[in-house]
């Protein structure tokens, strides 16, 4: 049953590539879609999806009823595009200045689609519910996600899987870890406050420079004296901004930077250690200062249980060569919310192909991938979707 859903979606192959390259060549920036989710909400009812639009802002969310009754798998795709210029020289190039799929979100949403279409025409077989989560905005935070769930994409959803495309693996592999896969990533300003004054005369003032130079340092003890080293953490300082003359001594001093962790406890606590030791030593020097601390999305964790059913689906039905075990990363993924919400995993698509220059990395205005992987990021899909809700007991294919 299965291997017929995966040749049902290989004579889509040329359909995908349509649709890929139809929304690479107008692609829409996060919060801004608005041609992209009608194109995928009118593909999905051609299908006689079930379709609820707007949800959660901008999200398409396609439900695929089985004929028997059995557990509901989401399976999500985003379809946001990034506001970098596409300096690529091929036929499907973005005709939007500025403005590229420079992430693979396209390919995403043309997997997701043909998968849609796959299903629709094999409801017979399926005991339980497929949710399609198309999702808006994942580039930016708050991100398509969160708002997307406050909105009920996830009401009655038993699990939830997702992939990415990625160019950084060669076509046919696919990259998964159990646990954390993707890093929290947040941001903070820090601005100290003193008073200026004249360059000879420092006793008369509160040198912002000196003061914000001492934060810096301090800050640099968060990860290395109080996170547990087994456990790990990045705090970077990217920015610091003071003064204008040699002379004079700075008013105040401005700083930024980036947070990345797994654990939500460190997370936690350094959020409030950098607010405890920039108060601290600003006012053991008779500054102020203001901490900003933004959070971005977080860590992306792959429940044990379903990246296991996973390994397995991939091994049996596509092949144990084909799964590589990856390190944690430290970029980020809005995908962590549904993860929060329910049990599911996110895995890598191998999507790299040096012979057609798809070896740039994500977000560079050189950025394409593979198209074939998208029909390797289906077969993923269709091997979770077989393993949860398909009508009969799952067999195993003997070789393949
Ligand atoms: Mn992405």
């Amino acid at each position: 049953m299965l291997q017929t859903w995966f040749q049902q979606l290989e004579e889509m192959y040329d359909q995908m590539v349509e649709w890929r390259r139809h929304m690479h060549q107008h692609p829409e920036l996060s919060f801004q879609e608005v041609e992209t989710p009608k194109m995928v909400a009118s593909i999905l009812e051609s299908f006689g999806v079930e379709v609820r639009t707007n949800v959660g802002g901008r999200g398409v969310v396609g439900t695929i009823q089985g004929a028997k009754p059995g557990k509901t798998i989401a399976l999500r795709a985003d379809f946001d595009a990034l506001p970098i210029p596409d300096e690529k020289d091929v036929p499907y190039k973005s005709k939007v200045p500025g403005v590229m799929h420079a992430c693979g979100h396209d390919g995403h949403t043309a997997t997701l689609l043909a998968v849609a279409k796959v299903l629709s025409e094999n409801r017979d077989q399926l005991a339980g519910k497929v949710v399609l989560l198309h999702q808006h905005a994942e580039e930016l935070a708050p991100g398509g996600a969160i708002a997307m769930i406050e909105d009920g994409c996830l009401d009655g959803v038993d699990v939830v899987f997702g992939t990415h495309l990625t160019s950084g693996m060669p076509t046919g592999g696919y990259g998964y870890r159990s646990g954390y896969l993707m890093a929290a990533a947040d941001r903070f300003e820090i601005k100290v406050q003193g008073k200026g004054g004249h360059g000879a005369s420092p006793h008369q003032t509160i040198d912002a420079v000196a003061i914000g130079a001492q934060v810096i340092n301090q800050l640099q003890h968060i990860v290395s004296r109080q996170v547990d080293p087994q456990k790990s953490a990045v705090l970077t300082v990217g920015s610091f901004h003071a003064g204008n003359a040699s002379n004079v001594i700075a008013d105040s001093a401005v700083m930024t930077g980036t947070v990345r962790t797994f654990d939500e406890e460190v997370r936690d606590h350094i959020e409030k250690e950098i607010k405890v030791l920039a108060n601290g030593i600003c006012s053991a020097f008779h500054a102020t200062c203001e901490v900003d601390y933004g959070r971005g999305y977080p860590a992306v964790y792959n429940h044990p249980e379903e990246t296991q059913v996973f390994v397995e689906a991939i091994s049996k039905n596509v092949g144990k060569e084909v799964l590589v075990e990856m390190p944690a990363m430290m970029g980020s993924e809005d995908f962590s919310y549904y993860l929060k919400e329910k049990p599911g995993m996110f895995f890598f698509t191998g999507a790299g192909n040096t012979e057609i220059g798809a070896d740039f990395p994500h977000h560079h205005p050189k950025f394409d991938f593979d198209e074939k992987a998208m029909v390797n990021a289906g077969k993923g899909l269709l091997s979770l979707v077989y393993q949860y809700v398909s009508a009969k007991e799952p067999q195993v294919a003997e070789t393949r």
